[in-house]
């Protein structure tokens, strides 16, 4: 302030000086009125320039301007730089905030107080089928046109979750997305997506497992009941009572063997997969399996059916024993139940030129249907219902035989044709299987 005064007296007294030398009283006054006047223009120059720059906000090109108007620069610049560092923070922290909600497996769409996009992430934008940076500042029912929506929106009752069909939903492939949204500000709104496809399945399977297991175990009880009410009420001679006695040991062997399938699955899923340090002969374990079909057919058409067993080489099966004996087992029972008596069953093994294993079971009975095929594996799933139940199926077999191939990491496959019989077929991958012996190890010639 000092030196601005300064400054002002010194114009003032060029002025004055300039008065006096021209010997004016007069002039001496009108000196010094215009040296005053000459400093406040180039005093006000100076705030216009410094005027101009904050107007223009070009921060790097500041005005040279002396006394206060430097001082007004400095403090300006300074404070600028201040604010844009903590700006550049922000910035830093929303970008960071923004990345987490983009890593986010649900979707988030933010909604302004007219129901527009105002941002949204990736995953939202796959769940909805919008483009996050196309459709910003569209209205959000313009986008998403399932009814469910729209009136899920309009109704305002956000307690409650919205499902509605994803992009690319069909009959045979269901996309199933739940909505819900979260009011907060002024009027606007936070939509959150979930894909609840595999949970609703899962819960679908879940229902349909209930009342499948209910059914297969209500219907031999059922039975059972009858005839222990029939052993109450009526006076029956020994015949009859041996007659119905036996009837009711098949309905209780029934319902054992489905408890103990379904314990077989319950294991088979809770339990961690086979690990590959006990190993399995394979024409061990084919013959085995074969000698307890052979006692089937024994039982179940006097052992009129030809059980041939083709081995033309033999390997090692990394896994566990118990539970490739069930899914061959499960195949050759099913080949013995669905092929009529007099009817050949051939189980054979093969290393294919990759290494993998293939076991099949193939018959000459009955065959199956081609779109049938695909669904044979699923828990209860029959084709022939009343054959199932005659020879004592529990629909259960089969599913069984995949989860055990699954887990070694093999697969099942089915070849059949109706009226000339079936192949099933356990592929077993490389890594499970081992040579007879280990090949001997290569010792390096002694020069
Ligand atoms: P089940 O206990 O009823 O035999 P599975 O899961 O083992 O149940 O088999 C499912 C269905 O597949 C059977 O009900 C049967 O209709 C059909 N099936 C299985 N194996 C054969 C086969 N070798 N020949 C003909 N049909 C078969």
């Amino acid at each position: 302030m000092i030196a601005r005064f300064v400054e002002l007296l010194g114009f003032m007294a060029l002025g004055t000086l300039w008065g006096w030398y021209e010997s004016s009283i007069f002039l001496v006054f009108l000196g010094a009125l215009a040296g005053g006047l000459t400093w406040l223009s180039l005093d006000s120059w100076r705030f216009q320039k410094v005027l101009i720059w904050m107007k223009r906000a070009d921060w790097t090109n500041e005005p040279a301007v002396p006394h206060v108007w430097g001082f007004l620069v400095e403090k300006v610049r300074r404070l600028q730089k201040h604010l844009q560092g903590k700006a550049k923070d922000s910035q830093g922290r929303l970008d960071e905030f923004l990345s987490a909600i983009q890593a986010s497996p649900n979707g988030v769409l933010l909604l302004d107080s007219e129901g527009r996009i105002e941002w949204s992430n990736q995953t939202a934008a796959e769940h909805l089928g919008i483009d996050p940076q196309r459709d910003l500042l569209q209205h959000v029912t313009n986008l998403i046109r399932d009814p469910a929506f729209s009136s899920y929106l309009n109704n305002g009752e956000f307690h409650n979750e919205v499902s509605i069909g994803g992009v690319g939903a069909s009959a045979s492939k269901p996309v199933i997305i739940s909505i819900r949204i979260h009011p907060y500000g002024k009027r606007r709104k936070l939509l959150l997506s979930r894909d609840v496809t595999a949970v609703q399945q899962a819960e679908a399977m879940r229902r349909d497992f209930v009342a499948n297991v209910s059914h297969e175990i209500r219907t031999p009880l059922t039975v059972l009941s009858g005839f222990v009410e029939t052993l109450q009420t009526l006076p029956l001679n020994e015949e009859e009572r041996a007659k119905y006695l036996s009837l009711m040991g098949q309905q209780a062997e029934r319902m054992q063997t489905l408890v103990s399938d379904l314990l077989t699955l319950s294991k088979l899923e809770g339990s961690p997969t086979p690990n590959r340090q006990s190993l399995v002969l394979a024409s061990e374990l084919i013959n085995r399996c074969v000698e307890e079909a052979r006692g089937l057919s024994e039982v179940l058409s006097g052992g009129r059916h030809t059980l041939v067993v083709d081995l033309p080489v033999d390997v090692q099966l990394a896994g566990s024993g118990s539970e490739l004996a069930s899914a061959l087992g499960n195949l050759l029972s099913n080949a013995v139940r669905y092929t009529p008596a007099g009817g050949k069953i051939t189980t054979g093994l093969r290393q294919m030129p990759d290494g993998d294993v293939r076991i099949w079971v193939a018959d000459t009975g009955a065959g199956i249907a081609p779109e049938h095929i695909p669904r044979l594996t699923e828990r209860f799933y029959r084709v022939d219902r009343s054959r199932s139940r005659e020879t004592g199926g529990t629909g259960l077999g089969l599913a069984i035989v995949k989860h055990v191939v699954q887990r070694h990491g093999g697969q099942v496959q089915v070849e059949s044709r109706l009226g000339e019989g079936s192949v099933f077929t356990l592929q077993l991958p490389a890594d499970r299987v081992r040579p007879l012996r280990p090949e001997p190890r290569k010792v390096p010639a002694k020069r």
